[in-house]
């Protein structure tokens, strides 16, 4: 039998609001009921992201706290992810939710551009970032934007400024970074392999392209993310009602290609994680 897929859902991110899309969660009493759902129809991770009340990012330690309670509670077994992406603050605050012990955190371990600004990670940040993760024990999701981003980190898992083994995603179809283009992704997966034979991988794709990134990620034996951060359409004439939604499209792929969705169970043990809090 093939590998178990894990599927990740990525809630609310920084940048869509309701007016894009109401069923953006963005209350923490709607991101821990559009997980629930999310996490009924098979998602294992939980990507996170908080927002002030007039929907603008923020990175709130406190906030972080009671969403990570209400996942806990409603979601149990569930991993948890907290961004530390840098739309939503600057700087260390970007990693001031880390004491709080998530089961897992994103990292971006180099810089390249975004749709309207750069995106910023200074050497001295990504390695302050690094070593919080390693002193709280919570494991990075490593955000590759860019070749060089895969060859970074695994040279911070050589010195010691990560652990291994690596979990590497492979982010396609931001305007101004890396397209969505299939002979990069196979060389993606081919260089990871490579460098980090240990490592495991996923991939996410923006707007139209989440689903085929979905589909080459699942075909080739990796992990997906999927969820309204990345898209909020269903296709091109309907939005997504639901984070939910979103997951059952990636679950049916799995089907499609053969991939047991996994359980939050075997996607910790597949991620070697801690057992749930
Ligand atoms: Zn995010």
């Amino acid at each position: 039998m093939s590998e178990p897929c894990i599927i990740c859902v990525a809630i609310t991110g920084s940048v869509p609001k309701k007016a894009n899309n109401p069923a953006v969660p963005i209350s923490i009493s709607e991101q821990v009921e559009s997980t629930h759902e999310a996490f009924e129809a098979g998602a294992s991770i939980a990507h996170c992201h908080v927002r002030n009340d007039d929907e603008t990012p923020t990175s709130d330690p406190e906030k972080f706290a009671r969403l990570g309670e209400g996942l806990k509670k409603h979601c149990p077994g569930m991993i948890i992810q907290y961004s530390t992406g840098g739309r939503s603050g600057s700087g260390r605050e970007r990693g001031g939710m880390l004491p709080l012990k998530p089961d897992m955190a994103s990292l971006t371990v180099g810089s390249n551009n975004f749709p309207t600004r750069v995106y910023e990670n200074s050497p001295e940040l990504v390695d302050w970032l690094a070593s919080e993760m390693i002193k709280y024990d919570i494991k990075p999701e490593i955000e590759a934007f860019d070749l060089s981003h895969i060859f970074q980190a695994v040279k911070m898992s050589e010195d010691g400024r990560l652990k291994k083994p690596l979990y590497v995603q492979f982010v396609m179809g931001v305007k101004n970074a890396m397209p969505v283009d299939k002979e990069v992704f196979d060389f993606y997966v081919k260089t990871l392999k490579r460098l980090a034979p240990d490592a495991s991988w996923c991939g996410a794709g923006i707007a139209q392209n989440q689903i085929v990134l979905n589909e080459w990620c699942i075909a080739a034996g990796g992990h997906a993310r999927t969820g309204l951060e990345d898209n909020v359409r269903l296709d091109k004439d309907r939005l997504a009602p639901s984070n939910a939604a979103l997951v059952k499209r990636a679950v049916e792929l799995c089907e499609k290609y053969e991939r047991p969705v996994a359980t939050w169970a075997q996607a910790r043990e597949i991620l070697g994680l801690r057992a749930a809090a």
